[in-house]
């Protein structure tokens, strides 16, 4: 599912690093409300994770997508660029730092219900991040009563304020699977965007979302 990810012609400035929100590009295909650059900080939807919006000279980027192998990003109106031509690309910085923070979170949930509940509690799919909660269906043997989850909350919270070091990383056998981490807990797959560490996602709340199915629970996060 990730490998395919970061294997097209953009080179993905925001897979080496997250913080990157403005930057300089060549115009490599411009075709009505679609542009494709020869590099762009510009996340495109996948991994659960929401594209990302923001401005290239001065036009709207509504969403960025992978389409037919390219990072696409969709404009908010048709525009022609001129192939080779250099462009300026700002991503709307303080909603993907939201989604980043999220996303961490997200990861830390798994690892605290891992812990709690064992392994055979695990997500059911990739779940869904944006810039307000993340969404993720587990699978649930037993009850997620309201003190349960407090408990989860609590903990979650307790290894954010930990500052732990959030590690990204590729596999040394496969250059586009990426990993995330942070010690001493396991490495998961992830090729989405991340803090640097676990401070930065502050404080968290969780709720239960509405039942996916029987045997499953939905829990959200939301930044405080
Ligand atoms: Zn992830």
């Amino acid at each position: 599912m990730l490998s395919d990810w970061f294997g097209d012609m953009t080179n993905l400035l925001c897979v080496e690093d997250a913080y990157v929100a403005t930057f300089e590009a060549k115009v490599t295909r411009s075709d009505n409300d679609r542009l494709v650059l020869d590099k762009t900080a510009f996340y495109p939807q996948g991994g659960g994770q929401v594209g990302d919006t923001g401005e290239i000279d001065g036009i709207r980027v509504v969403d960025t997508r992978k389409m037919e192998g390219m990072v696409v990003h969709l404009l908010d109106k048709s525009s022609l660029f001129t192939v080779g031509h250099t462009v300026r690309g700002r991503i709307d910085w303080d909603r993907r730092y939201r989604i980043m923070r999220l996303h961490s979170a997200s990861h830390i949930v798994q690892y605290v219900i891992e812990e709690m509940l064992g392994m055979d509690c695990k997500p059911t799919s990739s779940g869904l991040v944006d810039d307000l909660k993340d969404r993720t269906d587990y699978s649930f043997n037993e009850k997620l009563d309201p003190e349960r989850l407090k408990r989860i909350e609590e903990r979650v919270n307790e290894i954010i304020q930990g500052e732990y070091e959030i590690q990204r990383y590729s596999d040394q056998n496969d250059p586009e699977r990426r990993y995330w981490r942070i010690e001493p807990f396991r490495p998961m797959p992830c090729g989405g965007t991340h803090p640097r560490t676990t401070k930065e996602i502050g404080k968290v709340s969780l709720r239960k979302g509405k039942k996916p199915g029987a045997g499953k629970e939905r829990i959200e996060i939301t930044l405080v």
